[in-house]
């Protein structure tokens, strides 16, 4: 039997920034994402690598609802932006991805996730998970294979040693299919850390893709001076 007749184009990719968060293990006495880096926010460090990267259509940055600070610190962004953030990371990007099915964005395209925290994101890094990852029934991540031998702590003694052997630590973006990602953290809830565990947790197995060490999410102190000394010396 032949398919029937479609005007629908090859699927597309889309970022969406959960941006949401309040930030306070970084001690920047505000939200993170807004803490001064190398002489912008760190959003819009983030915000400019996504714009650098040309197969990705639309950014859809998700905010607090009452974040009346976005606007300032990122003067003429041309993207997306929803004020629907929700307690939780994944409850953000759930809402976002509802907001972006809402503006008529198709179940089948390709959504990226991708911490606004990251914010030494380069548009290579994304390029190499879009490659990877667009002829692939699943989507994936991109993620670090572990160098360090692992703790298992108890209050601040060593309980155990964890074989490390196949362990990656995951990073963002992650490229997951808009109607496949929705389903898997409406399933999930609001606790998973990450899209892909919502996307395990369905029986399937996201590709792991080779990471960046510099693609870190600042998250304490001492990150931002590590950002900035790596930002000035790009
Ligand atoms: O807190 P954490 O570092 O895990 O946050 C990762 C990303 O998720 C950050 O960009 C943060 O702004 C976002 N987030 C969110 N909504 C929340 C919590 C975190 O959008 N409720």
């Amino acid at each position: 039997m032949t398919e029937p007749p479609t005007d629908r184009k090859p699927p597309r990719c889309h970022a969406l920034v959960p941006c949401a968060g309040v930030g306070e293990r970084a001690g920047t006495g505000g939200p993170k994402q807004y803490a001064a880096l190398h002489g912008r926010a760190v959003v819009a460090h983030t915000l400019a690598a996504l714009a650098a990267v040309p197969r990705l259509g639309t950014t859809l940055v998700v905010l607090a609802p009452a974040d009346r600070e976005f606007e300032r610190h990122v003067p003429g962004f041309d993207g997306w932006v929803e004020r629907c953030g929700g307690v939780s990371r994944a409850e953000s990007v759930a809402n976002g991805l509802e907001a972006l099915l809402a503006r008529g964005v198709h179940t089948d395209d390709w959504v990226l996730v991708h911490d606004a925290a990251r914010c030494l994101l380069q548009p290579a890094w994304v390029e190499r998970l879009i490659d990877a990852c667009e002829g692939d029934a699943v989507g994936g991540l991109l993620a670090l294979p572990l160098a360090d031998t692992l703790k298992q702590a108890r209050g601040d003694r060593v309980a155990a040693t964890v074989d490390r052997a196949g362990k990656w630590a995951a990073q963002t973006p992650q490229m997951f299919r808009l109607g496949l990602l929705h389903r898997a953290l409406a399933a999930a809830g609001p606790g998973v850390t990450d899209e892909a565990s919502a996307v395990e947790a369905l029986g399937l197995a996201p590709k792991l893709v080779p990471g960046e060490i510099e693609n870190l999410k600042v998250t304490w102190p001492a990150d931002f001076a590590l950002a900035e000394r790596l930002l000035e010396s790009r």
